[in-house]
């Protein structure tokens, strides 16, 4: 049987530092503050935003939620990121993703200065991580490499395959994992014959938002299993990863829960990140 990779409880850990940390600036007068920016009413965009809020006040950083209509303009989305970025009481912006899609991520997301770059997903942020000199990397990817390392899992050397290519999730844990010397294949939902490069996987990062759908016979026996996936199901129940967990801890030397895995986390990594644009502008 795997053994679990808890994220909740070591996330647990990092916010209490992390909350001695904000005493320690808020002492000298400084506080930490994150402006997250919401478009639209997407019900599990709203839960996460609920989560990074209250995440933020637990451990003394001062968050504002800029909540925009659906139909709000890309102009007006970007002319908001635009004066938070200028704003001297705002040491972070996050944008929920995903947006509407009228609206090019793009835009907005290069509209973030570079040090107030919590979420790493400007093209900026992105671009320093793949010259291996990154500011800001993306939270979730953060959070996956501070587990492995946590559990002293080796990272260097090994055959890691990423399932899902988005900018939010797949690329940059890829380009990390990559910058931290491992032998990175992405596949996606074009890729030929993706089960015989998962069961070559040491460590397999599935990010592809499909409920279950990575089984214990898709992965090689020892290796370590990553999942970023979070599923509600529409019908209600409980939330699933994107890996079949019962199937796969049966194989697998390591694994991440959903819930309690990868999610808390992203969240504590978005903490640790404020409070580090927070120390950078002093
Ligand atoms: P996304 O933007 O929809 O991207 C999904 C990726 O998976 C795409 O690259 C897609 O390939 C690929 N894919 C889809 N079906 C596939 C298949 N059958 N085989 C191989 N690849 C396939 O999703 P995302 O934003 O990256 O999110 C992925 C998952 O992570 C979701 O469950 C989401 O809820 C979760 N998530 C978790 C956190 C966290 O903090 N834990 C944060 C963000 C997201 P193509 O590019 O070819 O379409």
């Amino acid at each position: 049987m795997a053994k679990i990779l808890d994220g909740k409880s070591l996330a647990k850990r990092i916010r209490e530092e992390l909350k001695l940390k904000v005493e320690d600036l808020r002492k000298k007068g400084v506080i930490p503050s994150l402006a997250v920016i919401l478009v639209g009413d997407d019900p599990s965009s709203i839960v996460y935003v609920n989560m990074k809020r209250k995440a933020c006040e637990e451990v003394g950083i001062v968050s504002h939620l800029f909540h925009l209509p659906a139909n709000a303009k890309q102009e007006e989305v970007v002319e908001l990121v635009n004066d938070l970025g200028k704003r001297e009481d705002i040491n972070g912006i996050l944008v929920q993703h995903p947006l509407p899609s009228h609206i090019d991520e793009l835009s907005v997301f290069s509209a973030i200065p570079l040090k107030k770059d919590v979420d790493g997903l400007s093209p900026m942020s992105l671009g320093r991580l793949a010259f291996g000199r990154p500011v800001f990397v993306s939270c979730t990817a953060l959070g996956v490499l501070e587990l492995l390392k946590h559990y002293e899992i080796p990272i260097e050397g090994k055959d890691v395959v990423v399932m899902g290519r988005s900018i939010i999730v797949g690329k940059p844990i890829a380009l990390l994992l990559l910058q931290n010397n491992a032998t990175v294949t992405i596949c996606h939902s074009k890729t030929k014959d993706i089960w015989e490069k998962t069961k070559r996987a040491d460590i397999l990062v599935v990010a592809i938002g499909r409920a279950e759908f990575v089984k214990g016979e898709h992965i090689k026996h020892g290796a370590v299993v990553i999942d970023c996936g979070y599923n509600r199901p529409p019908e209600g129940g409980r939330d699933v990863g994107d890996v079949h967990f019962p199937s796969a801890e049966k194989v697998a030397s390591f694994i991440t829960p959903v819930p309690g895995g990868v999610g808390p986390m992203t969240i504590a990594m978005l903490l640790k990140n404020t409070i580090k644009a927070t120390e950078v502008a002093l």
